[in-house]
């Protein structure tokens, strides 16, 4: 069982006060009216870097910090990588971030906007793993996982303490999963808050990694392919210590959802929500839209968990749809 408490999960927010953003949780009429039920939405795109990520990252950090360990390291090139630079120029700690020699521009000029050494090695996400860790073992350089750490499950748990007491009586939360640190976390306190919240995990059909672990009941490796939730890609890792084991003890569901339901969420955000947001962050939106998710209980509350997409792509998928 975990290996934290909601103790914890309260001292996170202490240390996340004036660091990250109380985001705003919004009834949307138009799917409330679909579901025949309350609705909301919590908006993480509203955070500094566009996602929920600096919760755990700010938190992780701050704990380092309190431990006198000024130098962090990740492997991240999306929204963990963005939260890890930033939380460091709050916190002046000094951050690096490794990335493999393909990854795009634009992603190695968003870290790099935020203050943080860009370190490229190798032409995979493992070369740059392993560049990471060598940072760790020969520089002194404290490395900060994405999603299977304590430390980061409790930051992104203070989304559950929020949820719950702004709507106390809150059905069902709904969450995109991927590692299962942003599941974990706000199932752990939801739950321990009130125990008859429904928990539902949603992901896509394709190289969902937690889902196949937990049908074998154990973590397993998929084969990774590219989909609109690119937030969502990757491995829960084989020895996790956490997330798999917190996923399966709390999940009440896990919804599989295809390409095209992803696309569909992502352009009813814009079109009725007025919300530019990624294919990660739709997937909530997507299963309402499908009839996947139990609405016979509500308030039904979709977590919304980023903003960072492309915007060449959202212009066209919302030119396409
Ligand atoms: C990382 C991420 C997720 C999934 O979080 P996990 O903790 O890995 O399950 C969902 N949405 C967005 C936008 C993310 O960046």
């Amino acid at each position: 069982m975990p290996a934290f408490s909601l103790a914890d999960v309260y001292r996170a927010r202490r240390r996340l006060e004036g660091r990250v953003t109380h985001t705003p949780l919004l009834q949307s009429a138009a799917l409330s009216r679909i579901a025949r039920t309350p609705v909301y939405l919590k908006l993480e795109t509203m955070q500094p870097t566009g996602s929920f990520k600096l919760r755990g990252a700010s938190n992780a950090l701050a704990r380092l910090a309190e431990r006198g360990i000024r130098k962090v390291v990740t492997a991240s090139t999306g929204n963990h990588g963005r939260a890890v630079a930033h939380a460091a120029r709050v916190l002046g700690m000094e951050a690096a971030v490794c990335m493999s020699a393909l990854v795009p521009k634009n992603k190695v000029d968003a870290v790099d906007a935020l203050g943080a050494r860009v370190v490229i090695a190798g032409k995979s996400q493992d070369d740059a793993q392993v560049e990471a860790l060598r940072l760790v073992s020969e520089e002194g350089f404290a490395f900060v996982p994405p999603f299977d750490d304590i430390d980061v499950i409790a930051g992104q748990a203070t989304i559950g303490l929020e949820i719950m007491e702004s709507l106390p009586d809150t059905a069902a939360i709904v969450v995109p999963l991927s590692g299962g640190g942003l599941f974990s976390g706000v199932a752990f306190a939801a739950k321990r808050i009130y125990e008859d919240v429904a928990m539902i995990g949603v992901t896509m059909e394709r190289g969902a990694a937690m889902h196949a672990s937990l049908a074998a009941g154990r973590p397993v490796l998929v084969d990774e392919v590219e989909t609109l939730a690119d937030s969502l890609g990757g491995g829960i890792g084989l020895d996790n210590q956490h997330t798999f084991a917190l996923t399966q003890t709390l999940a009440d569901d896990v919804v599989l959802l295809n390409e095209a339901s992803i696309k569909r969420g992502v352009v009813f955000a814009y079109r009725e929500e007025r919300l530019v947001i990624e294919g990660a962050a739709a997937v909530g939106i997507a299963a309402i839209l499908d009839g996947r998710i139990d609405v016979k209980r509500g308030p039904v509350v979709l977590i919304v968990s980023g903003l960072n997409i492309d915007m060449d792509l959202h212009r066209r998928l919302i030119l396409e749809a």
